[in-house]
Order: structure tokens, then sequence, then C-alpha cells
């Protein structure tokens, strides 16, 4: 396939992904946390930034915009709604408009909660979404600009995308979100299956997003409050999808 995806850890647990697409030749980075890393990886595989995406204006997304758009002249695209709070930004997307990578119609969804512009970029034919801080796997952001109710929207909005569309996320968050969702949901065999294999990979210091929307449909909680093994775990049979999903959220917020 022409656009590939790789990871550039971060920080102490962040992602910014690298996007490339071999046609055009052009090269995005997601979220960038910081410019180092990403100088690094784009030195090794010959590459010149074009583009800078960002889900959200969070520092940890954004502290690479400018150094790395005064190095490459690449272009920064982001929430339209949250322009006076993306570094450097030159194109506001919105979800509805079109916007386009080389050949490739991006998506975009706008999925706030978490901060009030948050966006997702979906490659609905290359099967790539980036979520942000928004899903997470096996779990998802914190509330830090809306409601338990506007973030539960925002992620059935993400539901609403195919079974094998890939989950590229920002934080690398994915065996403690498991550990939380085993309190909530033991008797999931999915999702003890899900959180052996990361266990395995976190052994070896290995990545373990991408996962798939249907991954995270079978294991993720936050996708789940309607799963009678989590209700009774939190004694709300017969409460509303929402209001199990905010009270996941808020044990997960002392967990
Ligand atoms: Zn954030
Ligand atoms: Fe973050």
């Amino acid at each position: 396939m022409a656009l590939t995806v790789e990871p550039v850890p971060c920080l102490k647990d962040n992602y910014a992904w690298l996007l490339h697409d071999s046609e055009s030749q052009l090269a995005a980075i997601v979220d960038p946390s910081e410019p180092a890393p990403v100088r690094r990886a784009l030195a090794e595989r010959g590459l010149r930034l074009s583009h800078i995406l960002n889900t959200h204006h969070h520092f940890d997304h954004t502290g690479g915009n400018l150094p790395l758009k005064q190095e490459f002249g690449a272009v920064v695209v982001g929430p339209q709604k949250d322009r006076a709070r993306i570094p450097g930004i030159d194109i506001g997307v919105s979800e509805g408009e079109p916007w386009s990578f080389g050949g490739h119609a991006v998506r975009i969804l706008e999925i706030p909660a978490h901060t009030r512009g948050h966006i997702a970029f979906v490659f609905e034919k290359a099967k790539i979404a980036f979520t942000g801080d928004t899903l997470f796997s096996m779990g998802c952001g914190r509330l830090f600009e809306g409601t338990a109710a506007m973030m539960w929207d925002s992620l059935s909005k993400l539901m609403l995308l195919e079974e094998d569309m890939r989950i590229f996320c920002g934080h690398e968050y994915t065996l403690n979100n498991g550990r939380f969702a085993l309190t909530l949901e033991p008797g999931n065999p999915d999702l003890v299956m899900r959180v052996r294999e990361v266990e395995i990979l976190r052994a070896k210091a290995l990545p373990t997003v991408p996962s798939t929307l249907g991954v995270e449909r079978r294991t993720n909680p936050f996708l789940r409050p309607h799963a009678e093994e989590i209700r009774r775990a939190l004694g709300m049979e017969r409460a509303s999808d929402v209001e199990v999903f905010a009270e996941m959220r808020r044990r997960k917020d002392s967990f």
C-alpha cells in the first residue's frame, strides 16, 4: 500500500505517528510532542516533512509544531474550532468539509470532551484513524473540557467506523487500561486474551497500538456500557448506557 504509518515514541508514553505516502512523497507527523525524535525518524528514512496534523491542542501533541514547521516549512493542520490554541496552524479542518492528503480523502470527525476542539483524522480507504486522546486501546481520554455525555457521543461516533479500521491513538496506556477493564469484566474472554497479548508486547517494549475498532468493541469497557457483566459489577443493571459510561470514567480517574 502507498500509505504507511510508523510510531515515533515521544516523551514518556506518547506516540507521534509518521505517515508516509510513497506515491506523492508526502510525509506527515501526527501529534508531535517534541521535535527531536521526529527529526531523527525523518532523517533515518530520508523523508522531508510536508505536514503536521494535530488532533487537539495539548502540549504533548503540539509541542513539536513550531520547531518542525520552521525547519521543514511543513503545513500545520488542526481543528478549526480550536485554531487559537494550535501553535502555527495553517489549515483549520471541520467535520463534513473535505480535506485530503496527497490523493487520500481524509474524513474529519469532531469528537469533543477530552478537549472542546478534539478531532479524529480518518483515512477511510487505507483504514487508518488517528483518534488522539479520545479513544485509546481499552480506554478513553479524561474529561478535561467536556461531560461524560459528550464523550459518550464522541465515542459513539467513532464506533460507526468499520470493524477493520485501524485505531492509532496518542498514548501507550494499554496495559493499565486493560488492568482496569479486567476489574469490570473478568469474564470477557476477548478481554482476557487481549490483556495477555498486551503483557507480552510490553515485556518486549513493543507498541500495543494500533488495534482495530473490532478489537476495541470487544474489549474496551468504555465502548461496552451495555455489557451485562460490567453493569452487574457496577450495580447498575437498569441504568442508561451514558450513566454506566460516566461511572466507569469516574472510577478510572482514581484507578
Ligand atoms: Zn490530551
Ligand atoms: Fe495526550
